[in-house]
């Protein structure tokens, strides 16, 4: 029985090990991704403006080449800005700039039903220990329970102990030794806990929350704008310049680059097939992004809430949950980042205007 058990411990030690090194392996992808993907968005809209725009129309008359180029700069840069702005802008919880838990208000207090007061005398803490998810979701009679690592284990091998929380309820965050506000969750790899976080993002890497969403969705709109304007360009180029020197079976890609490493095609008409559906997944990945984070603005919920399915309702009308994201003069952030002249117009640790 003690081998079997040493056996099992093994095991675990192996497992343990197993998943910090994928952990650290995020760490790195989080490191890489941005960078490439800011070398590649650079890479990509110049020569798409310095080389592809005037060959494309070679035909026009220098007015349209300087108009056309014009407006790639200006998507580019629209990009490059908010992509800047979603990496730079802090969305981190800071209890001197954000307020602390207020007096009269208990860890583990669902805070939306605060005037309610008779029915949260006892608003449910249930110990859970050794629980071992940390963002593991139950639907009580209390509304979504949240199971939270509140108290350091005794030993390396011993999991934290975890408590259930109310959703909507000031936990503790075991990383930063202080209580945090509902909505606010630790990030691992942003070290920091992140009001409204929504996810990390390994493009920007950083956090999506409440400061920086708004740069998020900006830089999605532009996103799917430039990936449909390069596609409206790539689409007759294709016609005129590839399809001509291939055949419709090329463009299945493995097909072309096989062809091309035998010498029946060029390897130049391979490798623009290739680039047109990456273009196409970035196309892809644009719109449907920006009909998610247009849902979510729309419910204001996170993408956590929203995958659990969190009964959370946000009592503003569109427009007060528009400015919540964006502030005031909620369009003009579409043109210019704007978050030090109107910041977001919420409450970010009391959530007034949430009912959960
Ligand atoms: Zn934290
Ligand atoms: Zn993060």
């Amino acid at each position: 029985m003690p081998s079997e058990s040493k056996g099992i411990k093994d095991d675990l030690r192996r497992l343990k090990r197993a998943v910090l090194r994928i952990v650290s392996d995020v760490w790195f992808l989080n490191r890489i991704s941005q960078f490439c993907f800011a070398i590649g968005l650079s890479g990509v809209g110049g020569i798409g403006v310095i080389f592809a725009i005037p060959y494309l129309y070679e035909n026009y008359s220098d007015n349209v080449i300087f108009y056309v180029r014009l407006l790639g700069c200006f998507l580019a840069m629209e990009m490059i800005v908010n992509w800047l702005c979603i990496r730079y802008v802090d969305t981190s919880y800071n209890p001197f700039r954000d307020g602390i838990m207020p007096d009269g208000v208990l860890m583990g207090q669902n805070i939306s039903r605060l005037d309610k007061a008779d029915e949260n005398q006892n608003n449910g803490i249930i110990n859970n220990h050794g629980r071992k998810d940390a963002t593991a979701i139950d639907m009580g009679n209390n509304g979504s329970l949240m199971y939270v690592a509140s108290e350091m284990p005794t030993s390396a091998e011993e999991p934290p102990k975890r408590t259930a929380y109310p959703y909507f309820s000031w936990t503790p965050c075991l990383r930063c030794n202080r209580p945090r506000p509902p909505r606010c969750h630790h990030c691992p790899m942003c070290n920091t806990c992140v009001l409204k976080r929504d996810h990390h993002c390994f493009v920007s890497g950083a956090c999506i929350g409440y400061r920086n969403m708004r740069h998020f969705t900006v830089f999605l709109f532009w996103g799917a704008v430039a990936t449909t304007f390069a596609t409206l360009h790539a689409l007759p180029y294709y016609y005129y310049d590839v399809l001509p020197y291939t055949s419709y079976f090329d463009f299945i890609f493995p097909i072309a680059v096989t062809r091309a490493m035998f010498g029946y095609i060029d390897m130049k008409h391979a490798i623009f097939i290739v680039l047109g559906w990456i273009l196409l997944a970035f196309l892809m990945w644009a719109i449907s992004f920006l009909q998610v984070v247009a849902e979510l603005i729309n419910t204001g919920k996170t993408t956590f809430e929203n995958g659990y399915k969190m009964e959370l309702t946000d009592t503003r009308g569109i427009f007060g949950k528009l400015r919540s994201v964006f502030g005031n003069y909620w369009i003009l952030n579409f043109i210019i980042p704007l978050h030090y002249v109107f910041e977001p117009v919420d409450d970010p640790v009391k959530w007034p205007y949430i009912k959960a």
